[in-house]
């Protein structure tokens, strides 16, 4: 069988790899870092002397391409989250706490329950949903639904920019509808909200590495790609900092890399080229000033943050779409953010502990209708060259189901 040569091992390279080693390919995975997982990863954190992963990631029970990797590698067990479909929100202008809670089965009878929905809203102001699809591939989320409409700030808003990481005034109205129908529209089964219960890497990355091993791949860290050679169609050799790979006539790649380095490895290639940035805080509360209330998650309106997340004593606040927040001191950016993480969750506001400030500048690309039409398909222009990564074209927002997606798809049409 044909030797694959997948390039990085974030998780659309490790998809690929786990789908081609399983069905008995020859797999080299080089990987540029000295650790796999790319933007979906947990380290050591010196300041909270733990474990903490890079950015906190929220999964659906509808992502079944990410549960079936997880399934593949063994790692089905390692997400939690709530039985229901269930979605707390609080407001901290108003201090407000309330529950979005699709219903189990198709037919969306939350919507007419009063504790169910958003507080404030009629049932009649959920028909907008059905605008969206009808919407053609020019349309932003802000063009369907404007500030003034009665969910915007509390659905539209946090649920457009958690899935797009874009605001909703640039933000594919289409993109948003494949989720929208993928989780709500198939009610409480497809929109569980899950997370990994003990870190992403013991979730999704230290499994995979695994079952690639054992399954006979060979993974390489420090391999840095600078430069693909390509001769009549084909490519021929890979050119890495320090060595150069041939690529045998019969031999496939598979490049997992983000859409900066794989133009500039390869110039042909049409990628996205704008991006957004995600700001994370990790928060290690002190043990007489935690709240009674374990919480896996909760959706913040009028703040800075849009999504406070809890594992034990870490709590963790995320902000998309945060390209203005990201240029401010990680001291301003903890002061902002501890504000919100005190007020939900009813702490002693003085009493602030170490925080950690994440800000990944380039944390997806950004989702609009003119850079979506950047995203190239899986099959290139080369005849063994297979893309994969979040950046491409999917049909899925730039996240774990999107990358995944991508690399499962890589595998089957290298096989
Ligand atoms: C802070 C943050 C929060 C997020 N939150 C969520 C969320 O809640 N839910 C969700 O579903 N998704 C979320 N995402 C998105 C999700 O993390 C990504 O969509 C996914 O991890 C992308 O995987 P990938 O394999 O496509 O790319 P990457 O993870 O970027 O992997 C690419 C790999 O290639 C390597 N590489 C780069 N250049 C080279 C080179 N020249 N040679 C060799 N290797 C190279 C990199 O080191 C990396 O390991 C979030 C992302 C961030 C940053």
């Amino acid at each position: 069988m044909a030797h694959v040569h997948v390039i990085g091992a974030g998780l659309a390279g490790l998809a690929a790899a786990v789908k081609l080693v399983s069905h008995g390919h020859q797999v080299t995975l080089y990987e540029g870092a000295g650790h796999a997982g790319g933007r979906c990863r947990s380290y050591f954190d010196e300041v909270l002397e733990q474990n903490i992963d890079n950015g906190n990631h929220l999964l659906m029970s509808a992502n079944n391409e990410a549960l079936s990797f997880l399934n593949m590698i063994g790692a089905e067990d390692s997400l939690e989250g709530p039985d229901e479909a269930v979605f707390p929100f609080y407001d901290v202008r108003t201090g407000q706490h309330w529950l979005v809670q699709p219903n189990k089965g198709l037919i969306p009878w939350w919507i007419f329950d009063k504790a169910r929905r958003v507080p404030g809203t009629k049932p009649t102001d959920y028909l907008s949903i059905a605008k969206f699809a009808l919407a053609d591939g020019t349309k932003t989320v802000g063009d369907l639904v404007t500030r003034d409409h009665p969910l915007y700030e509390t659905f539209f808003e946090p649920f457009t920019v958690a899935v797009l990481n874009t605001s909703t005034a640039k933000g594919s109205a289409p993109l948003l509808w494949n989720v929208l129908i993928r989780t709500f529209a198939k009610g409480a089964d497809g929109c569980r909200p899950l997370v990994a219960r003990e870190g992403l890497s013991q979730s999704f990355v230290d499994p995979a590495l695994k079952f690639i091993e054992e399954k006979g791949g060979t993974i390489h860290f420090n391999r840095r790609l600078r430069e693909i050679s390509t001769q009549d169609g084909s490519i021929t050799t890979l050119r890495f900092a320090k060595d150069d790979v041939a690529v045998d006539r019969q031999d496939h790649v598979v490049l997992a890399i983000p859409p900066v380095p794989a133009q500039s490895a390869l110039p042909g290639l049409t990628v996205p080229t704008e991006f957004n940035a995600i700001v994370n805080a990790h928060i290690k509360l002190p043990p007489h000033n935690r709240p009674n209330e374990h919480q896996l998650l909760l959706g913040i309106i009028g703040g800075t943050a849009d999504w406070i997340f809890r594992r034990e004593e870490i709590v963790s606040l995320t902000v998309s779409a945060a390209d203005e927040l990201a240029e401010k001191s990680a001291e301003e950016i903890s002061d902002a953010l501890w504000n919100d993480t005190a007020k939900a969750l009813s702490l002693d506001v003085f009493d602030r502990p170490p925080i950690r400030i994440i800000k990944e500048k380039r944390a997806t690309f950004a989702q609009t209708p003119d850079q979506i039409k950047l995203r190239p398909k899986t099959k290139s222009a080369w005849r063994n060259l297979w893309l994969a990564g979040d950046w491409t074209d999917t049909g899925l927002p730039a996240t774990i189901e999107g990358a995944i997606t991508s690399g499962f798809r890589a595998a089957d049409q290298v096989r």
